[in-house]
């Protein structure tokens, strides 16, 4: 049976933490492969998104996945104007890909505010779920979680083993608004293109 992590998200943009957790599954639970799966939308309420900065985070997500063979970009809800929810794909995901099993990959704020997701309950029969630390959310939070979500949902949940990394895409955001450099905190080839192509330097909601 074929194994396929899933590592959805804004991807605005795309640093190193996404890329270790995907390269941490990759290892640990032995997959043939990893998504990623920039969204269409982002969830920061009203953000106003437009075709080109869809269009550079896609970019930045190829650049960083490029040269990994066993690393690949997925456009699937890559699509302008509509959100695409988790339960959605990874049902459609079920049915394309009969005889695989899939490995949906989460940090810890993900796995905590998964109630919140549409249909959410869906999502638990289509993937094992990894979850990894994040932020304040310690071993003990994690398995605590993980067991509820078992108990109430019959959620399939692993915890996902990594390096903590206290990175987010706001951090780059706001460190290039800044003039800051990003370097060590995102590939080299996407630090070249956050400057190379002025990214983040206008103020707005989500800096
Ligand atoms: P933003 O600050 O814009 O919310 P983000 O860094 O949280 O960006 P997302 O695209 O929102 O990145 O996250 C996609 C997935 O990656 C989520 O499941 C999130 O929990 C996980 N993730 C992102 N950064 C880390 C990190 N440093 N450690 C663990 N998980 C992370
Ligand atoms: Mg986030």
């Amino acid at each position: 049976m074929k194994k396929i992590g899933i590592m959805g998200g804004t991807f605005d943009p795309i640093h190193i933490g996404h890329l270790l957790l995907g390269q941490m599954a990759y290892e640990s639970f032995h997959l043939d492969e990893v998504w990623f799966l920039p969204n269409g939308n982002p969830p920061h309420k009203d953000a106003v998104i437009t075709e080109e900065a869809l269009e550079h985070r896609v970019n930045m997500v190829e650049l960083a996945t490029e040269n990994v063979p066993y690393f690949r970009m997925v456009l699937y809800e890559a699509k302008i104007g509509t959100h695409s929810y988790t339960y959605e794909t990874m049902g459609k995901f079920n049915k394309l890909y009969p005889g695989t099993q899939f490995y949906f990959i989460l940090g810890a704020d993900s796995l905590f505010a998964m109630e919140e997701w549409a249909h959410f309950r869906e999502i638990f029969p289509t993937c094992i779920i990894l979850a990894a630390m994040r932020d304040d959310k310690d071993q003990e939070d994690m398995k605590e979680q993980i067991a509820y979500l078992h108990r109430k949902y019959g959620a399939n949940i692993e915890l996902l083993r990594a390096p903590l990394l206290e990175i987010s895409s706001t951090t780059i955001r706001r460190r290039a608004f800044r003039k800051q450099s990003v370097s060590y905190m995102v590939p080299d080839a996407v630090a070249n293109y956050i400057v190379q192509n002025n990214l983040y330097t206008e103020a707005s909601e989500s800096i």
